[in-house]
């Protein structure tokens, strides 16, 4: 294309973000749909990992680049991807440290997509692993200065007094995340406790994980069958349940007929009136996402000329990295189709 922006700077690259089908990089060689919100009639998709805001339909025969791991998660959620690839011809995928098969990926050498993304190692999860690029289009769920995560290994610790302070009064206790992902860390991280139940999507996801050959725990016992047979009288227990509301109706009835304590374990609870909003006892921050100052890390790592912020708080991290002296964008900012830019030599 040839427009000069600045000294040594030639427009290659368009990237444009849409409300209808989320983000589309085109380069010389192909046209690449970011985690599309449905198949593009042309051009290959990438779908970084399982989670539901990020695969939406299926992909009969249409072209997309996903891990093996994801595919079959996707699979076991409803959505078929039949004709995919980890790589492609001038493109890398790499780990995301996010949930299970989660990748990010480079195109070219030139453009990163975080997807979601995590450093820090949890469970059988490694750090996500970053790459040099030149511009870097990052998620920033969590980028406000007040989100900074504790260590993990103190939260769980944390949260092993406390089971084992209700267990001494007989009390049972609910632990809550989402059915993918943060359920099978807890399931990983509180799998000796005894009883252990499970509930029915949380159980699914950790089949499938067992199934890929990943070791999330033994010694679950189904949650419903429980119930039926009467055992959850006997107390005290722990369940694994997906992340609700306290004033759900499942939740409720814990509450309200075996004495059950609420835990709720996602970044969020960073904010002080989440416990209240969720009606939980407790809730502890620990997220599959980069807390703030991961994700500043993480843009050093990759030392980009150009920045794309997107979900969350996009417009808050976009404006720190400007003062940091970074060129950076959030995708709110960005005009229906926008064209970016590399270094020529
Ligand atoms: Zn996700």
């Amino acid at each position: 294309m040839g427009v000069r922006l600045a000294e040594g700077m030639v427009l290659l690259h368009d990237i444009s973000i849409t409300n209808s089908n989320g983000i589309i990089v085109s380069t010389k060689k192909r046209k690449i749909f970011l985690d599309p919100k449905k198949p593009p009639d042309s051009g290959l998709s990438f779908v970084s990992h399982a989670h539901l805001d990020h695969i939406r339909s299926s992909f009969y025969g249409k072209r997309v680049i996903a891990s093996d791991e994801t595919v079959r998660l996707a699979r076991e959620r409803g959505f078929n991807i039949n004709n995919y690839s980890e790589q492609d011809e001038d493109i890398e995928t790499f780990d995301a440290g996010h949930i299970l098969g989660s990748r990010a990926i480079l195109i070219e050498n030139s453009i990163f997509y975080t997807g979601d993304f995590a450093l820090r190692p949890r469970a059988f999860l490694e750090s996500g692993k970053a790459a040099k690029c030149d511009v870097l289009i990052m998620e920033t769920t969590f980028g406000s200065p007040e989100y900074i995560f504790p260590p993990v290994g103190r939260v769980f610790e944390q949260t092993n007094r406390l089971i084992a302070e209700m267990f001494a009064k007989g009390v049972p206790v609910v632990l809550m995340g989402y059915p993918l992902g943060k359920s099978q860390i807890l399931s990983y991280y509180f799998s000796f406790w005894d009883p252990v139940y499970v509930y029915e999507s949380v159980a699914k996801m950790n089949n499938v994980h067992t199934e890929l050959g990943v070791s999330v725990g033994t010694n679950f016992k189904n949650y419903e069958e429980a119930k039926e047979r009467g055992l959850l009288n006997r107390k005290p227990w722990v369940l694994l349940s997906p992340l609700m509301s306290g004033r759900s109706k499942f939740v409720k009835e814990l509450k309200e007929k075996y004495g059950a304590v609420l835990v709720a374990f996602s970044g969020w609870a960073c904010r002080p009136g989440y416990k209240n909003a969720m009606s939980v006892d407790y809730a502890f921050p620990v997220s599959d996402h980069c807390d703030f100052s991961e994700l500043y890390q993480l843009v050093k790592q990759c030392s980009p000329k150009k920045v794309i912020t997107v979900h969350g708080q996009n417009s808050v991290f976009a404006a720190f990295l400007q003062k940091q002296g970074y060129d950076a964008q959030p995708s709110s900012a960005l005009h229906a189709s926008m064209t970016d830019f590399i270094h020529e030599d």
